[in-house]
């Protein structure tokens, strides 16, 4: 956790470009950025996966990634809002982060149009999700 790159933009250790701040979250322009205005929203407290996340900061959290999200709606046309959990979902920094990604007619990106696949045991399968709540 001490070496965690977005605690340290917390406590200001290391530079931000950051667009939005309230007593539990921070918003601010992804260094990599897949378009012009894409903004990662992160909690306050660190946590490493949205899963472990306490009820009353998940919820915090969303709020500001909903003021975010209407802030970029006005900047673009759309927003995607994607979150990665776990290294096989593309999480790279092990602190929860909502990417926030305005979006264009036109704007090349792919993102929200997947593969699909097609399963006959779709019961079978639903019944192995309800299992584990
Ligand atoms: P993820 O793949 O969901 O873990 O995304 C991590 C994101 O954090 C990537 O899009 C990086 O570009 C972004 N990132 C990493 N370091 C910084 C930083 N210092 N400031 C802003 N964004 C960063
Ligand atoms: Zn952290």
């Amino acid at each position: 956790m001490n070496d965690c790159i977005f605690c340290k933009i917390i406590k200001q250790e290391i530079p931000c470009y950051k667009v939005y701040e309230d007593s539990d979250c921070l918003a601010f322009l992804d260094i990599n950025p897949m378009c012009k205005g894409h903004t990662v929203v992160i909690p306050k407290k660190h946590y490493a996966l949205i899963t472990e996340m306490e009820e009353k900061d998940l919820s915090s959290l969303m709020n500001g990634v909903q003021k975010v999200a209407k802030a970029l709606m006005d900047y673009g046309e759309s927003v995607n809002i994607i979150q990665n959990n776990g290294p096989y979902a593309g999480q790279v920094i092990n602190h929860v982060h909502i990417h926030v990604v305005p979006r264009n007619k036109d704007d090349g990106l792919h993102l929200g149009q997947w593969r699909t696949t097609k399963f006959e045991n779709m019961d079978e399968i639903k019944e192995e999700i309800k299992k584990l709540f």
